[in-house]
């Protein structure tokens, strides 16, 4: 599935075409009339919330399940407006977030109910609530005879819905009699204290697959809908692909003679001459320690030996029969067939539901939807939630750039708030800026009189989304609008509005990513011109940061006595200057920023005038200058 070589420390990839047919195997188990709660606890169990809620509900999940109000209020601030249901308990101290972010807790004691039910009083709401039996695995829930209580005393305050009622097996993968019991002791239950809700559920995803918990209408889907097996018999009844796939690159190769030993503690002590790849992801990775002397990469093909302990922030493959390994060679660590989580987990006597969760600590993670790369996730992997984000340098900066603008610490707090919760997930998942953003217009004469001949070169650095990008001309200001929202379009250029658009009138001279020369492809679209630039080469440098160069050539009325260059995108460092010929008047500029800076350096030579930042300085959007004459 490699559609671009990658070569970081440690990434994730998530198959969303793997996922989503494990869905439709485990639909196929619950048939038409049932239905599917998808457990997305643990940021989907390591494989990202947003994304896999996405695909799940797309395939027609009822709900999303999380473990915390944290978990819930994220995928709300991500635009989720299904229900979402708290599956662990909740602590009182949570219930502002819970109410505020219309989630669904699971209750299983009244003191906790009545809380509740006093809280939303107070706000003149309702709360949907869901309560969970103990069924006999003996964790949270209330045991038989308190559900009774339970039942009555949340039936009776007023401000609470029962909405789902659900119990939980202990060894549904491996223990048919039990869970048999749990179950019919979970219908007596129902039954007895004449339980009525929308949504009663009991099986997990081992559960379903075994055939349990079919007398409820809902289920909740979790690991195996990640592809991972928790008992070996389920093979045979159902075919499922680990969506997530753990990889790093090879980082250093060594030789060392029979005898030496590899690692701390010396624990590994090489057998032969022993040829060995230095990988650089270690527990702090995510990858257990408990993989030392145990564990099994996957390298060009060949499965290797894990050798000495794994340490904090690397570990030793054997690759003395590997073949051919290069520095710079991708390592599979988890995911592909022969190194499945569970097999690996079962190595050293773990759980592969934990391993998912704690693997790809340092990665970021790419998504993959129909072969393509769909999205990524940042690094650091601690998702936007609003009290979540100081500690990101960026928010930082925007925030004291904000307060000291409107000279409020608190508005400014309220509005960057605003502003990275669209960066973040309405636009984008990771916050895509310019760096260095250099233009220059130069103006000569062109043997119009009515014209100036414009020639501008416009460079900067930024993340490729996609193999191409739009360049866009446009002859009135409505019609230009509609490229500002539109993430493919690189430049914008306003035409004067007696122009008729043609070539002739606005062209591109070149237009280069790494000093590859794009080819451009022209389309008229309604009143405006928009130019393609793409290039085979470009699908490779896909989500890396690459250096944009545009140079265009185009008329410009000599009658206006005012040029604009406008700032459309969160930008690290302008350089913009303006050379014209002799014959202008003196020229003025006027630039409007908003960022750290508001007021940018102003310098006039000869017939050229420039504004700049620092280079490390942030300009906001709708920033820009006019140069007036
Ligand atoms: C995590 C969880 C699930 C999902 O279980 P899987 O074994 O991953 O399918 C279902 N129900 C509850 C209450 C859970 O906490």
């Amino acid at each position: 599935m490699a559609v671009k070589a990658i070569r970081e420390r440690s990434w994730v990839e998530i198959d969303l075409d793997a996922f989503r047919a494990n869905l439709k195997a485990l639909k196929a188990f619950i048939g038409k009339d049932g239905g599917f709660i998808q457990i997305v606890k643990a940021d989907a169990y390591g494989h990202g919330a947003r994304e896999i809620a996405r695909i799940a509900l797309s395939e027609g999940a009822v709900a999303l399940g999380v473990a915390n109000p944290e978990e819930g209020k994220l995928l709300r601030i991500q635009g989720f407006k299904e229900p979402i249901l708290i599956l662990s308990p909740s602590l009182p101290s949570e219930i502002p977030d819970i109410l505020a972010s219309d989630l669904w807790p699971t209750l299983s004691d009244p003191a906790f109910a009545r809380e509740l039910d006093q809280a939303c009083s107070e706000r003149g709401i309702k709360a949907k609530v869901s309560l969970k039996l103990d069924s006999g695995m003996h964790r949270s829930g209330a045991l038989a005879d308190e559900f009774g209580k339970l039942w009555k005393a949340v039936k009776k305050l007023p401000r609470l819905e029962v909405q789902s009622v659900f119990s939980h097996f202990a060894a549904s993968e491996s223990d048919p009699g039990f869970s048999q019991a749990q179950e019919e002791e979970f219908l007596a239950i129902l039954k007895k204290n004449k339980v009525e809700a929308p949504w009663l559920h009991l099986a997990n995803s081992s559960a379903l697959v075994n055939g349990l918990g079919k007398s409820l209408p809902l289920c909740r889907l979790g690991i195996l809908s990640y592809g991972i097996y928790t008992h070996p018999g389920q093979k045979d009844k159902i075919a499922l692909k680990p969506v997530m796939t753990f990889k790093s690159t090879v980082s250093q190769l060594k030789e060392i003679p029979a005898g030496a030993s590899v690692g701390y503690n010396r624990s590994w002590k090489a057998a032969r001459d022993t040829l060995y790849a230095v990988i650089p992801v270690g527990y702090a990775d995510g990858y257990d320690f408990l993989l030392s002397n145990r564990g099994t990469v996957s390298l060009n093909g060949s499965l290797c030996s894990v050798i000495g302990r794994v340490s904090m922030d690397m570990l030793c493959v054997d690759i003395t029969d590997a073949g051919k390994v290069e520095i710079g060679d991708e390592v599979v660590l988890l995911g592909v067939e022969a190194l499945r989580a569970e097999d690996l987990a079962a190595v050293y006597g773990g759980s592969a539901y934990e391993l998912l969760c704690q693997v790809g600590r340092r990665a970021k993670r790419y998504y993959y939807e129909g072969r393509r790369l769909v999205t990524s996730a940042p690094l650091s992997r601690r998702e936007f939630v609003s009290s979540d984000y100081p500690d990101s340098k960026l928010s930082q900066i925007i925030q004291a750039a904000i307060s000291q603008r409107v000279n409020s610490e608190e508005m400014g707090e309220l509005i960057s708030r605003e502003i990275l919760r669209v960066f973040f997930y309405n636009k984008d998942r990771e916050i895509l800026y310019r760096k260095d953003f250099r233009h220059h217009i130069r103006f000569s004469d062109s043997g119009d009189s009515r014209f100036w001949r414009a020639k501008t070169t416009l460079s900067f650095t930024k993340t490729l989304q996609n193999g191409f990008f739009t360049v866009a001309c446009a002859n009135s200001e409505a019609a230009l609008k509609s490229y500002f929202k539109r993430r493919d379009v690189e430049y914008r250029w306003l035409m004067d509005t007696n122009f008729e658009l043609s070539p002739e009138a606005f062209s591109l001279s070149s237009v280069r990513i790494n000093g590859i020369e794009l080819e451009t492809k022209l389309h008229f679209r309604n009143t405006c011109m928009e130019i393609r630039c793409s290039h085979p080469a470009l699908k490779e440098l896909v989500g890396s940061e690459v250096f944009y160069e545009i140079d265009t050539l185009t008329l410009y009325p000599r009658s206006s006595h005012q040029l604009s260059v406008f700032i459309t995108e969160l930008t690290h460092g302008v350089k913009i200057s303006f050379s014209y010929p002799e014959a202008l008047p003196p020229v003025e500029c006027v630039p409007v920023f908003a960022g750290q800076n508001k007021y940018p350096r102003v310098s006039a030579g000869k017939n050229t005038i420039t504004v700049s930042t620092k280079a490390g300085e942030w300009v906001f959007p709708q920033s820009g200058v006019v140069f007036a004459y």
